[in-house]
Order: structure tokens, then sequence, then C-alpha cells
């Protein structure tokens, strides 16, 4: 078995696995890393990632640490798979000139902006932040809470319906994991997820499957108000429920503990979540709840909120090349950064240019490079950062709340259904524990 790179993803990047590129602090991007001959001789070839930080062709994605930083190649390798080759005029721009296919020198190549990304792991957190919307998703603030809630750990036996874009899906998946299963009779932990939607469904199964998660996750194309929660005929032998349907309690009556057709497992209890925005439906939901037997029902919105720290400097100056302290110590902190991250970049770029003439500089002398340019004085004496003057330690630290956290405000119902107890089960804790005794 492929193990999923949701679970045990490694620790480099390697050829057909799903990959997330970071490009800003909440802008992801997920794609399927390629292998392709790369750039050889000058000619940039292949897969390649074209973003508004540059191109990056999937040959310098490969065989890489997860989390590493990436830069954009030096020059704009355009669309995907297409070869050309790569000059440089006088003024080191690069051109693109004649291609295989004998058509006149093209235009000029545009220099890519140099920006970077990072190349991270999938998780289903990051996964939640770029997934293809089919559906309202749940995202991390409530799933997080809701797996604890209803006690998905390994091992745990999993509904879920449904399906919809698969946010819940893969979180609730890594929850549960303890091994492929060997058989179809191995009952390790499994999320067994339904969806109505055709479509959806469809769309379920490729990426399942594609993640590697068959075996994982299993699912199914079902009505579950009007059909259930059997899986071929057995029961999943569920102790966790997870219900983002339109009308939860439609689906309620299918969860009972009747025997020969009870999706639970008899010898534990049942705990259900259901995930509704409006309180009509949660009442309806509770309802059913109390009719057929559920305990401790509860509910629970989930508020979150981001709070950026961040330590305010405000009049604290530091001296000008005149010896005026009349700009703020930010400001010149950024300026000294800009310059210090401008400078890289240039030399970055002639270096690419020079690799593909054939001349590089080896990669180390630009940091080596970078690094001194860090600990020269800037031009006009910038940001002097000794022991006795420590911007990082001045000002006043405060906080500013950030409205951008995405959250599906919905209501949480939460349930237990205690196990099925017999009579024999009655007369054998009778027999262990007298009464009066
Ligand atoms: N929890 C999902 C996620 O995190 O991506 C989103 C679920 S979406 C809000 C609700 C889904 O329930 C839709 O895809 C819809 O097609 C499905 N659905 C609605 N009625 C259903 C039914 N009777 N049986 C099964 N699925 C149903």
């Amino acid at each position: 078995v492929t193990p999923s790179p949701f679970l045990e993803p490694g620790h480099r990047t390697q050829a057909g696995s799903l990959a997330i590129v970071s490009l800003a602090r909440d802008d992801f991007d997920a794609i399927r890393l390629e292998q392709s001959s790369g750039a050889v001789d000058g000619y940039a070839e292949g897969a390649t990632l074209n973003t508004r930080f540059g191109s990056f062709p999937h040959s310098t994605l490969l065989d890489i640490p997860w989390g590493s930083q990436v830069r954009a190649s030096a020059v704009d390798t355009g669309s995907r798979g297409r070869k050309r080759r790569l000059e440089t005029t006088d003024d080191d721009t690069p051109v693109v000139s004649q291609d295989e296919s004998g058509k006149a020198p093209a235009k000029k190549a545009t220099l890519a902006s140099s920006g970077f990304i990072y190349i991270l792991r999938p998780s289903p957190e990051l996964w939640t932040s770029s997934l293809p919307h089919r559906t309202q998703v749940v995202y991390t603030p409530d799933y997080s809470y809701i797996l604890q809630r209803i006690r998905a750990r390994p091992g745990t036996r999993l509904i879920e319906a449904g399906a919809g874009s698969g946010s819940f899906s893969h979180a609730s998946a890594r929850a549960v994991y303890n091994g492929y299963p060997k058989n179809e009779t191995d009952t390790k932990g499994k999320v067994f997820s339904f969806e109505f939607n055709e479509d959806r469904f469809r769309k379920m199964a490729e990426e399942i499957e594609s993640h590697f998660l068959t075996g994982i996750v299993q699912i199914q194309h079902r009505d579950v108000y009007r059909d259930g929660f059997m899986v071929d005929g057995k029961s999943p032998d569920a102790t966790a429920i997870f219900l983002d349907l339109p009308a939860p309690w439609k689906a309620l009556q299918h969860l009972s503990r009747r025997s020969g057709s009870s999706p639970l497992d008899p010898k534990q209890s049942a705990h259900i979540c259901t995930f509704s925005p409006c309180i009509e439906q949660v009442s309806r939901t509770v309802t059913e709840l109390r009719t057929l037997g559920w305990t401790d029902v509860d509910m629970v919105e989930i508020s979150q909120r981001r709070l950026n720290v961040v330590r305010e400097r405000v009049g604290v100056n530091l001296p000008n090349e005149r010896g005026n302290s009349q700009t703020p110590a930010d400001v010149l902190e950024a300026v000294t950064k800009l310059r210090k991250v401008n400078q890289q970049n240039k030399q970055f770029q002639k270096a690419q240019i020079a690799q593909n003439k054939g001349t590089a500089p080896e990669l180390m002398d630009i940091d080596s490079s970078a690094a001194a340019s860090e600990t020269a004085p800037a031009p006009g004496k910038l940001a002097p950062d000794d022991d006795n003057d420590k911007p990082w330690m001045q000002g006043t630290l405060t906080h500013r709340s950030e409205s951008d956290l995405k959250t599906h405000t919905s209501y949480l119902v939460f349930a237990v259904l205690p196990p099925e107890w017999t009579e024999e089960d009655e007369e054998r804790a009778l027999a262990k524990w007298p009464c009066g005794q």
C-alpha cells in the first residue's frame, strides 16, 4: 500500500505526491508533483507551477525536505511543457530564441518576479484551506473540537454524512487511522462516508483514491434519510457519528440499536455530532434525539478569534545619517530589510542566468554575500542592530483581532447513546454486584 501523504508523509517531496504550496500566510494551493526532465542545456521543460511570485518548474520542487523555501526560476518558463532555449542579451535580459518547431525567435521572456514559495506536506488543515469547494465545508476550529467530543481516536469506526467537499473526511481519516487494514475483515479505524449527490460522490471517490486513503475512507453513494448507514448489508460497528446534512433529524431513525439493522457497535456508547446553521434545525434534531433515547444532549457554537500580537514602537526613533532622530524605527527597519531582499534577488537572478550560460557561481556565493550584506552597515547607516539597541524589545506589546478566520458558523449538537442493555446483561450485573451488598 502506498501510504497517504496525509497519514505518513515521509520527509521529502516526491513525484506523484500531493503537495501544498504556500504563497502567502493564508493563500495555499494544492498541486500534484510531476516528474519532469528538468532544465537541460538551457531548455526549461516539463510541468511548471506559474504563480504571481514567478515560475517554479516541478524539477525544482522534487526530492527536497517538506517545508523548504523554493525560489522562483529566474526566467518565466511560460506554459507547461513548452521547450524554449534561454539566452541573454547584453543587458542580461533573457530572451527566448528559436524553439524546436523552427519558428522565428520568440519575444523576450519576462524576468520572473523572483519571489519564493514554501512547499508543505499535505495535512487536513492545509487541505481544508486549499481544497476545491463543492459545498460549504467544516473548518478546522469546528472539526478539531467535534473530533475530540465524539471521541475519534486511532481505531475508531466513524460514520460521516454527507461527505460534501471532503474537508471533514480528511480530518477524521487522520484521527481514526491506526494502520491500513490487511483485508476486508480487518476492523481497523475507518471512516464510513455517505454522499447523496452523484457528482460529489464521484469526485470524493477519485480524491480518496488519489490521496491513497482507500481502506481508511469508504464512500457510499446513498440517500441516508431513506436508506440509512449499513454497508453491503453489514454494520459498520460505529461508535462516532458526524451528520452535516440539511435535515439531520431525518437520518436519526437509522442510528437506533434495533438488532439486525443497527450500524452502531452494540457494546459501546455512540457519540454523535450534528452540524446545523439554524436554531430551528437544532430544535428538531434535539427533539428527535430525545425521542430516540439519546442522552447528554447539548449544543455548542464555536466562536474563534485570531489575535495578532505585535510590539508597537510608537515614538521610538533611530538617528538618520545626519544624526536626527525623526524617522520611526520600524520604517528604518523595513527599508533595511527591503534593501537586503532586493540585493539577494539581484544576486539570485544573475546566478541563474549565469547557470544557463554555464558560468554559474556556486549558490553558496549568493548566500554568503547575502550574509555579508546583513552584517555590513547599510548605506545611510539605517537600522543599527547592536546590543545597545534591541529594537525587538522596544515599545509596548499590543494585540489586534483579525476578522479573516474562516469558519462556517453552525450550531453543534452533541449526544450519547448508551450501549445496548439486555435482560442477560442485567442478570449478569446483578450476579456480579448483588443489590444491597
Ligand atoms: N462536511 C462536508 C465537508 O466538510 O466538506 C460538507 C457537507 S455539505 C454541507 C452537505 C452534503 O450533504 C452535501 O454534499 C449534500 O449533497 C449531502 N446530502 C444532503 N442530503 C443528503 C442525504 N439525504 N444523504 C446523503 N447526503 C446528503
